[in-house]
């Protein structure tokens, strides 16, 4: 018995358990149920705010990140064509009005066109923050990936492929903290030393990390990041 991303419970059986059990199953449960749809229905979701990185930031704060990452005018540039604006987006009461209204296609008009340069929004901050970190900490871990590239996997937040010696972030990681995402790196990174979990692998980790299970200790007290990440990315 499971809440998916769309906040929907799901209780799965297999064909041999009738579905008398089930029931019994689920109101001998039911306390655990009722408690998530609350927290469900207690979520915000912010028109306003935007959340990145973990929180739910002020239109302006994401403009500066942009501007950071080296891609503020080009994702302005894609707003206003989606608007048809012939208008230049020039002050920054103007630029936080166009990041407001791709939020707001996006995540409430769920209009696809918007979700797109949304998506591309978010990779964009993730690709500069990886890159930024990837730099140093290759360095300091003297290990060196082929390429990195960026998926949509809501499971794995990283994966390396030892073959190829390619690492892949998942654009989850655009909505978890930066630690978190340091965090992910330095597990990919010596993934492509050691390949199992083992405990070299963990003794190595902790040479550069002193907390490696902080993404998934942040997952789990961060249950609305599933949601969030449902409405960014999934269409
Ligand atoms: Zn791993």
């Amino acid at each position: 018995m499971v809440f998916n991303g769309e906040g929907a419970l799901v209780l799965k059986k297999s064909k041999r358990i009738p579905k008398k059990v089930c029931l019994e199953f689920l109101s001998a449960n039911m306390d655990w149920v009722l408690s998530h749809f609350r927290a469900i229905q207690d979520d915000v979701f912010y028109e306003d705010k935007m959340y990145c990185f973990g929180e739910w930031q002020e239109f302006s704060a994401v403009c500066s990140e942009l501007e950071e990452a080296g891609i503020l005018e080009k994702i302005l540039k894609r707003i206003q064509k989606l608007m048809e604006s012939k208008v230049k987006v020039e002050s920054k009461s103007a630029q936080i009005q166009s990041l407001q209204n791709l939020w707001i296609g996006s995540i409430k008009a769920k209009d696809i066109r918007y979700k797109r340069v949304l998506e591309a929004l978010y990779k964009g901050l993730l690709e500069s923050y990886v890159k930024k970190r990837i730099e140093i900490l290759t360095k300091a871990m003297n290990l060196y990936p082929s390429a990195i590239e960026f998926g949509k996997s809501y499971r794995q937040l990283g994966c390396c492929y030892a073959k190829t010696q390619k690492i892949r972030f998942s654009l989850r990681l655009s909505l978890m903290p930066k630690d978190c995402i340091d965090s992910v790196i330095i597990h990919e990174l010596t993934h492509l030393k050691y390949q199992n979990h083992s405990k070299v692998f963990w003794d190595f980790v902790e040479k550069f990390d002193t907390n490696p299970k902080i993404s998934q200790l942040w997952l789990d007290t961060h249950k609305e990041n599933l949601r969030i990440y449902y409405k960014v990315f999934k269409y």
